[in-house]
């Protein structure tokens, strides 16, 4: 029996999460040659007033790139929810309260379903057309002819392209089959995810509270017919998250709705647990973003505390900017040259440090339990509730 030909492409995107899924379709839409490899998923018909686990805060530019991309306009408005406030808790008196009207801007960021965005993405992606292959990476070779790479899948099929992207989460195969590095700290906490009817309406505000057992998150939801609903993010260390969730699942929302009522001081009224608690350990993973005819992006080429809601809008800066120098490249450039990933990696070192060390260093600042820092992040705190221009370059920042 004679073996298949390899299939020789110009890009290959390996990863069909959300990143990946942008990333083919920008790259197909700017008129590059791509393939993407790995899972197609089905997706049944949303239920209204019932959401997916998982949503994510969606900064301006973030929404502004899938807008560029075509796929905005297709997520169910119904389901999403603009944050128009964010009101930031210290461990003592210290508060931040930031307003999209103090920016002169329609609102902070978005609260969008995950199903949602991979939902409209594959779609388009569907709709355009695209070349994808639903079977996973396997292996990984530079024994291409000599500007190929090569790599197979887990049923043999053989792809030969110019430039991998790796956009295959935070674990990588890709990543580890080309023997890449990448630099991972385990930060010893767990994020809790969940969603929460809340007896007070939310009002389109964003809650954080920061204290000893961790960083609290509440993002706000649309609202079903039992009220008004929350997307909790809880990080707190691994042992204290380890305890709830070892609970059985009634002692568990019973505990849940305790805790949360004692730390959020009943902001929003009563807490009620909707459906099963979703557990997700943290880690600051940072990888060179780039290899011989390899780019990273998403997850793949970094990880970071989830305190600030802005790895995916992070992974959606690396799609922009690596579509770009892609397209732009010249004509005499293969998608896979030296030059052209060194400018990706270039375009992307200065928001993805600022990134890590602004997350990293908040969740460091308040991990710190002796006093007089605990005193000073407060002070700190309130001095910047005081200083309405220093507010507008701080939402500025968060919402670009
Ligand atoms: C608790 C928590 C809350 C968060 N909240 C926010 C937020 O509010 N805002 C925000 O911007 N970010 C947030 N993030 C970060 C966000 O979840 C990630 O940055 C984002 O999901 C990364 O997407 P990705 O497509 O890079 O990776 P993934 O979503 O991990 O997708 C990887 C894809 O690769 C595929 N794959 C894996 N192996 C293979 C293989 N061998 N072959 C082919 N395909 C493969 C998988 O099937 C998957 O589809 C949060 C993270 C956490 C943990």
């Amino acid at each position: 029996m004679r073996a298949e030909p390899p299939l020789k492409t110009s890009i290959v995107v390996c990863g069909t999460g959300i990143v990946g899924l942008a990333t083919a379709l920008a790259l197909a839409r700017r008129g590059q040659q791509v393939t993407l490899l790995g899972p197609r998923k089905t997706f049944a018909p949303a239920t209204p007033e019932v959401f997916h686990p998982r949503v994510y805060a969606i900064s301006p530019a973030s929404q502004r790139f899938l807008a560029s991309i075509g796929v905005w306009n297709m997520l169910d408005a119904q389901r999403s929810t603009a944050v128009q406030a964010m009101e930031i808790h210290g461990d003592g008196a210290g508060l931040v309260n930031l307003n999209a009207w103090q920016a002169a801007i329609p609102e902070l960021a978005w609260i969008v379903e995950s199903g949602e965005i991979e939902r409209v993405l594959t779609q388009a992606v569907q709709i355009f057309g695209l070349n994808w292959i639903e079977e996973k990476f396997a292996t990984y070779s530079k024994a291409g002819d000599a500007d190929y790479s090569c790599v197979t899948t887990d049923r043999g099929t053989v792809l030969q392209a110019e430039l991998f992207i790796a956009a295959d989460g935070a674990q990588s195969p890709l990543r580890a089959a080309a023997g890449l590095p990448v630099d991972i700290k385990p930060y010893g906490v767990t994020a809790i995810v969940a969603h929460l009817n809340c007896a007070r309406p939310h009002q389109g505000t964003a809650f954080q509270w920061f204290n000893e057992q961790g960083v609290l998150a509440l993002l706000p939801m649309p609202s079903t017919q039992a009220g008004s609903q929350v997307s909790v993010v809880w990080s707190l260390k691994e042992s204290l998250a380890q305890e709830l969730l070892a609970l059985p699942s009634s002692e568990q929302a019973k505990q849940l709705s305790a805790r949360l009522a004692t730390l959020t001081a009943g902001r929003v009224g009563e807490l009620t647990l909707l459906g099963a608690l979703q557990a997700f350990p943290l880690s600051l993973n940072q990888s060179p973003m780039i290899g011989e005819r390899i780019a990273l992006a998403g997850d793949a080429a970094h990880r970071l505390h989830p305190l600030a809601g802005q790895g995916l809008n992070l992974g959606l800066g690396d799609v922009e900017a690596l579509v770009e120098v892609l397209a732009e490249r010249e004509a005499f450039r293969s998608a896979g040259d030296a030059m052209v990933l060194r400018r990706y990696r270039r375009a992307r070192a200065e928001p993805v440090l600022a990134m890590r060390v602004v997350t990293d260093g908040l969740h460091r600042l308040f991990e710190v339990q002796s006093a007089p820092v605990a005193w000073l992040r407060n002070i700190g705190m309130s001095a910047v509730e005081k200083m309405p221009l220093f507010k507008r370059y701080l939402i500025a920042g968060a919402s670009r």
